[in-house]
C-alpha cells in the first residue's frame, strides 16, 4: 500500500536546515548542511562525514599511543587517571 510508512521512514526525519533525510542519531553539523544545499547528494555528504569521523577516531588513536609512551613514568594512581581521561575523550 503506497500510504504504509515502513519502520525505516518513521526512523528517518529530514535537516530542518537543509532537507537531508537524516536517521535520528545520525552526526549532522552546519558543514554538512552547506555541502548538501551545494550538492543534493546525500551520499557524498554522508562520505564526507564518514571521512572526518574516521581521520578523527585515528587522531584519537594517535594521541592514547603517545601516551601509552608515556606509562613507564606513570604510577598506578596516574594510569587510572590517563584511562579516565581516555575514557572521558571517548577513546576506546
Ligand atoms: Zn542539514
Amino acid at each position: 500500500m503506497a500510504s504504509e510508512i515502513t519502520q525505516r521512514q518513521r526512523a528517518e526525519a529530514n535537516c530542518h536546515q537543509c532537507g537531508m533525510v537524516c536517521q535520528p542519531n545520525e552526526y549532522h553539523p552546519y558543514a554538512a548542511c552547506v555541502l548538501y544545499g551545494a550538492t543534493r547528494d546525500g551520499a557524498a555528504v554522508r562520505a564526507n562525514l564518514n571521512a572526518i569521523g574516521q581521520h578523527a577516531r585515528q587522531e584519537a588513536l594517535r594521541g592514547a599511543s603517545d601516551l601509552i609512551k608515556l606509562m613507564p613514568m606513570l604510577t598506578a594512581h596516574n594510569v587510572a587517571a590517563v584511562l579516565d581521561h581516555l575514557a572521558r575523550e571517548g577513546v576506546k
